[in-house]
């Protein structure tokens, strides 16, 4: 049997990574991309997304003629797309208004590609989707003699290629069984387990994953503030958890809230999914006021730490930010909780330096941020009244922490990921407080 000829539309955390990863299994593909730039950047070799192993294998995929990239305004795509047999919408399918998902790109791509299509072609939409998108995009495609697939993705950004060759499951549904199976088939030398159903069970499948992990998360955090309050250490009270098979390691760690690209979108778009259906979703709707608590709840914390109350101005402190990355390994600082407590602590006066190890000071990203972003942990940290951990960077761990403890004002450090060992600290010089353990002077 031959390799089906794939084209992947976005070449972001998901395109770029199904491109490459499906290339990587023998399969010929050709990624396309409305960012002309991106696409020559991607031409040259060059990968914004931080992602260990994909650069590798997009430039394996490309000497070996199994990996194209094109812009989509270029003639080439057009060419690409009349040949195609399976063609994988990636693009992004951000929170809308109300906090519906706004699923306007993905509707303007399926019109424009719809006429180019070969017959016996089939759509696949990676993109995170609310049920009913298949049916939707299926009338707008006009076309009875190509096929509509849901195929959610579940990668985790920063672990994106080993997510993709090593799944933990592959979904895959349709009202068309062959064209599910051919998908499916894409994936079968990964030797994963593969859910074949329906396309609204694999639109729901995603969302009730990915909001359930916030559920767990909006939960731990909830757990972290009990044990603040009655004296208890939520390391011990997560391990003593996660050892449970049926409820896992994972996840259970307190942070400064849930974030990301993905996690607050999805848990909008389901809670609005819901609402249209009459459903009151109180669950995930109490996950999301957790998480808003907890962004609050962090700033409290650090507010007594450097004044003393849990009220007032922080007018005149000086705080140094370790981490504005949504969590560590990626680059992305796409809806971060870092930069949600960022704000509320410039909001309660203080003022901010921040660092981070993936975030580059001339990065076009942070242009408008309100405050300075260094490329030296030691520059953010003159002065500070205090050093705030918001991202659990391993390499924090690292830093010389006596040298930082000569140039801080105040030697002490909130740490709202229970990154570093206290003890070290402590022998540095700094205090430590984190969530749900008890502080250490
Ligand atoms: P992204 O922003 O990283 O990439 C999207 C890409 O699509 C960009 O390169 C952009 O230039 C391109 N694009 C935009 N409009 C286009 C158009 N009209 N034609 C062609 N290309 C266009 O997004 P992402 O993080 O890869 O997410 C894509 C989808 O996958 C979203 O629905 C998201 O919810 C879902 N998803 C994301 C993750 C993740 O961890 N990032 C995981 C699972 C699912």
């Amino acid at each position: 049997m031959t390799s089906p000829r794939v084209v992947v539309i976005g070449t972001g955390y998901v395109g770029l990574t199904t491109g490459a990863c499906l290339a990587s299994l023998g399969h010929a593909v050709v990624c396309a991309d409305a960012d002309q730039d991106k696409v020559d950047r991607l031409a040259r070799g060059r990968i914004d997304i931080l992602e260990p192993g994909l650069a590798e294998l997009v430039t394996s995929g490309t000497a070996a003629g199994r990996l194209t990239c094109v812009g989509t305004s270029e003639k080439a795509f057009g060419r690409f797309l009349r040949n195609a047999e399976i063609v994988f919408l990636c693009v992004p399918t951000p929170m809308g208004a109300g906090g519906l998902a706004d699923l306007g790109i993905l509707e303007t791509v399926v019109r424009q590609i719809s006429e180019l299509l070969p017959p016996g072609c089939t759509v696949v939409t990676k993109s995170t989707v609310p049920v009913g998108t298949a049916t939707r995009l299926t009338q707008l495609l006009r076309r009875d003699d190509v096929s509509m697939v849901s195929n959610p993705e579940f990668l985790r950004e920063g672990n994106a290629v080993r997510d993709f060759l090593h799944p933990d499951r592959v979904v895959v549904g349709s009202a068309d069984r062959e064209a599910a199976e051919q998908v499916a088939s894409l994936y079968a030398s990964l030797n994963a387990p593969i859910v074949l159903t329906d396309a609204a069970s694999a639109e729901l499948i995603k969302y009730a994953a990915n909001c359930f992990l916030a559920v767990k998360l909006s939960y731990a955090n909830a757990i972290a503030e009990l044990c603040d309050r009655a004296g208890a250490d939520v390391a011990d009270v997560a391990a003593g958890m996660g050892f449970d098979r049926r409820i896992g390691k994972e996840f259970l760690a307190p942070g400064p809230g849930w974030g990301g690209s993905c996690l607050p979108k999805d848990t909008s778009a389901l809670l609005q999914l819901a609402d249209s259906m009459d459903f009151e979703f109180r669950l995930v709707r109490a996950a999301i006021d957790t998480n808003i608590r907890q962004h609050k709840r962090v700033v409290d914390k650090i507010r007594e730490v450097v004044t003393g109350t849990r009220l007032g101005s922080m007018s005149g402190v000086r705080l140094a930010l370790l981490g504005l990355t949504f969590k560590a390994g990626t680059n992305d600082l796409r809806d971060s909780p870092a930069l949600a407590v960022a704000a509320l602590l410039r909001e309660a006066g203080a003022e901010l330096v921040a660092y981070d190890p993936a975030v580059d000071s001339a990065d076009s990203r942070i242009a408008d941020l309100p405050f300075p972003v260094t490329d030296d942990p030691h520059h953010a940290a003159r002065g500070a009244d205090a050093i705030v951990v918001l991202t659990e960077w391993p390499e924090f761990r690292e830093l010389d922490w006596h040298r930082l403890a000569t140039v801080v004002r105040t030697p002490v450090v909130v740490d709202t990921r229970n990154l570093l060992d206290a003890s070290s600290l402590s022998r540095a010089g700094f205090g430590w407080t984190g969530l749900g353990k008890p502080p250490r002077s």
